[in-house]
């Protein structure tokens, strides 16, 4: 068997990261019609290249399978629009922006973000692969176009559209098949003094905090800050500054300009390169460990909802995030185990989670049935889901996270 080939540099990805077997695509949701049928799984063995250190999930999936008619619809997060309207404010500042400015996002979904660029009277476009969610920011007044980012298409949307003085890219980069290409397609779309923010889920908090939830078939790069450079620099362009930021559990927001700019890299850029450099993350070994980790992690969730089970005490869920379906999965949990969950989202409620086939209620439900113990799949949002759900401490309720480690709160 040939091994898969690197998605960077084109070497042979022989080192394994850590290997969750098989699971189903985590956003594909079963119809109650659906039960009965089978569904098809594919591995999730994530590979670390030893030649360029890209932590990576082969293209077990083609991005047009899962983007074309994806669920998630970002404005469901009452935290993740504030987080986006927070970015905008603290850009427009940085960067100068004002009304003769043109401001591009890539994955704009359904304009949770733009719409604050909007508000503020600068011009903005949206690219969103999925049509039917682009049709949503469309109907919601933001311009946008439903294409996949690479070169050429990033080159023909700057054509017409002209280029943009700021180009976000929150929480995709990780999510492209075809990095380079898609980089390049970002660079098309910039001045050549314009600005490039990317947020990802930085590596190092993955493997620090036992985020194995993270990795899912859509999820095909685990980025460190020294991968992102190594990437945008095959696109012509350079970091120069980078923040840490909480969300999903840890991420990194670059900010990258056109190379030939000369502009220094801020302090900021050497002490997150010198962290990566303490955890082992500019060689090959240092990545090995974490597999060991997350068996450790899987047996304390394994542990705990075999104990309720055995005290007579009920368990559910709260959320239908991708990132639960690969710890369900994983753990081969069941509705033995975990009875239900609730969304908020209208698109989840009646159907069912891939591969384990829980059932998913509305949010009603808790009430109605009382459970003891409620597990935050979405643990990321634990401030905001412990409000929310405040109301179920009245019958006693208690609260769990599955991860960074096992909470009962
Ligand atoms: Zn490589």
């Amino acid at each position: 068997m040939s091994s898969p080939k690197c998605r960077l540099c084109g070497s042979d990805l022989a080192q394994t990261f850590v290997d969750l077997g098989m699971s189903p695509p985590c956003e594909s949701y079963v119809e109650a019609d659906g039960l009965d049928r089978g569904e098809t799984f594919y591995p999730l063995h994530v590979r670390v290249c030893s030649t360029c250190l890209l932590v990576q999930l082969p293209a077990y999936l083609a991005g047009e399978d899962i983007f074309s008619h994806y669920a998630y619809f970002s404005s469901y997060s009452d935290s993740w629009v504030a987080h986006a309207k927070r970015y905008v404010q603290s850009a427009v500042v940085r960067l100068g922006l004002d009304q003769n400015s043109f401001v591009v996002e890539v994955a704009s979904n359904d304009g949770y973000l733009l719409q604050h660029v909007r508000n503020l009277g600068i011009r903005c476009l949206g690219i969103e692969p999925a049509a039917n969610i682009a049709e949503v920011a469309r109907a919601s007044g933001i311009d946008t176009v439903s294409e996949f980012l690479g070169e050429a298409t990033g080159t023909a949307v700057a054509d017409k559209h002209g280029r943009a003085d700021l180009v976000v890219a929150n929480n995709v980069f990780a999510h492209v098949p075809d990095i380079v290409d898609f980089a390049r397609g970002l660079r098309a779309l910039l001045k050549d003094d314009g600005t490039l923010t990317i947020e990802i889920p930085h590596l190092l908090r993955l493997i620090e905090d036992r985020l194995y939830d993270t990795i899912y078939h859509e999820h095909y790069s685990y980025l460190s800050l020294h991968t992102t450079q190594r990437v945008l620099a095959e696109a012509g362009l350079s970091v120069v500054d980078v923040e840490e930021l909480p969300t999903h559990g840890g991420s990194l927001r670059t900010w990258s300009m056109p190379v030939g700019l000369d502009i220094e890299p801020s302090e900021r850029v050497a002490k997150v390169l010198e962290d990566e450099r303490a955890a082992g993350l500019d060689t090959v070994e240092g990545h090995s460990g974490f597999a060991e980790v997350v068996s450790a992690a899987r047996d304390d969730l394994v542990e705990f909802l075999i104990s309720a089970r055995r005290e007579g005490r009920s368990v559910v869920g709260y959320g239908a995030p991708g990132k639960g379906n690969t710890l369900l999965n994983h753990a081969g949990v069941r509705e033995d185990l975990l009875a239900y969950t609730v969304d908020r989202s209208t698109f989840k409620q009646g159907m069912y989670l891939p591969g384990t086939h829980i059932p998913i209620h509305a949010p009603e439900k808790l009430a109605e049935t009382r459970p003891d113990y409620i597990l935050v799949l979405p643990w990321n949002l634990r401030e905001e889901i412990s409000a929310q759900l405040a109301y179920t401490r009245e019958w006693g309720a208690k609260l769990v996270v599955p991860l960074p480690k096992l909470e009962v709160f």
